[in-house]
């Protein structure tokens, strides 16, 4: 479906990965805005912060010291969600439902200098990121059947530390939205016999919504995109989970890394809050024949320094959007890819 046969009027498009429907009302940005914005986050942060609990040699709040590390950093939070030694019960009383969840939370820092951002960082260490987030799913993926790499990056998400890091929680219970993606993709492959994803890539590639596309991904805003510049990014090729990715498509996702980032900061000038996080197969099941590797990217703000939040209808609903993924996707192609050279974390 091409941008100009979409609907201008109101509509509601589906998502078959979640299998939900997003009410898409275009044109609703120029309203005035009365609310509260966002303040811009300062930049120049020193490149080693001697109160940061991230920083190499520094001492964390359970009393460990970190080791001076050259490269990735990982440890396990010492104020984990999850823990490996939790009772995995389930019991029931009526309509009040517990099951007990065993897993463990770990830290990712991405680099030991405390001023750095992914889209900062040389591509040599960025692969090393893609490295280690495929090593710790590996190992996790052995003891676990849900492993879930993410980052929250800025004040808006919640990112408590500038410090570059991200969090990789593993869990035995599949997540609700995981269950979703994984009865979808399962369906579709019964059906069609070949992958959702896959077969989405084939559709959108060369369309308005690509943001960017090389021989081994396709970055898109999805058609059914909810926040308003949202990214799904895909990979071109059969795989079901990182530690699939030869180095070839390593690095092509480094620099396809450093390029959406590089859009992002310069979209509004300024850096640019989100979160992300991969998408892979379960561990522990046959979900490999059917589910494709993929990353999704969920940045808050709809302008410079006005954020959208997901309340009213869209609590109580279903979600709404204000930019068509079209319009979102040619601003995204329209910004730099060139990662600012002042590129801060917030
Ligand atoms: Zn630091
Ligand atoms: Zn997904």
């Amino acid at each position: 479906m091409s941008g100009r046969s979409l609907p201008d009027e109101p509509h509601r498009r589906y998502d078959p990965l979640l299998e939900e429907w997003v009410l898409v009302s275009a044109g609703r940005t120029n309203r005035p805005w009365l609310g509260s914005r966002e303040q811009t986050p300062k930049a120049g942060l020193p490149t080693y912060d001697p109160a940061c609990y991230l920083c190499p040699g520094n001492t964390r709040a359970s009393g460990q010291t970190n080791p001076d590390y050259p490269g990735t950093f990982v440890f396990t939070n010492d104020f984990a969600a999850l823990r490996p030694q939790s009772p995995t019960q389930r019991a029931a009383d009526g309509l009040l439902v517990t099951e007990g969840e065993r897993g463990t939370s770990r830290v990712l820092c991405f680099s030991p200098r405390h001023d750095l951002v992914l889209a900062s960082m040389p591509l040599t260490e960025v692969r090393g990121v893609i490295d280690v987030w495929a090593s710790q799913t590996a190992e996790l993926g052995g003891a676990y059947r849900w492993v879930q790499v993410f980052e929250n990056r800025g004040q808006e998400m919640g990112a408590s530390n500038p410090h570059p890091h991200g969090q990789i929680w593993a869990g035995s219970a599949l997540p609700s939205l995981a269950a979703r993606e994984e009865d979808s993709q399962r369906k579709h492959v019964t059906t069609h016999g070949s992958r959702l994803l896959l077969d989405y890539v084939a559709q959108e590639t060369g369309g308005p919504r690509v943001v960017e596309e090389d021989d081994h991904w396709l970055l898109v805003v999805p058609f059914w995109a909810v926040w308003p510049y949202e990214t799904l990014l895909i990979a071109r090729q059969p795989a079901a989970r990182l530690p699939d990715l030869d180095a070839s498509r390593r690095d092509s996702l480094a620099a396809m890394l450093a390029r959406l980032l590089g859009r992002y900061d310069h979209l509004f000038d300024r850096p640019f809050p989100f979160s992300m996080g991969w998408h892979q197969a379960p561990f522990q099941s046959d979900a490999e024949r059917h589910w494709q590797l993929h990353a999704h990217f969920y940045p808050p703000l709809l302008g410079p320094n006005v954020r959208k939040f997901m309340v009213g209808y869209e609590l109580l609903a279903e979600s709404q959007r204000d930019i068509t993924a079209e319009d979102a996707a040619e601003r995204l192609r329209s910004a730099s890819p060139v990662p600012s050279a002042d590129a801060r974390s917030s």
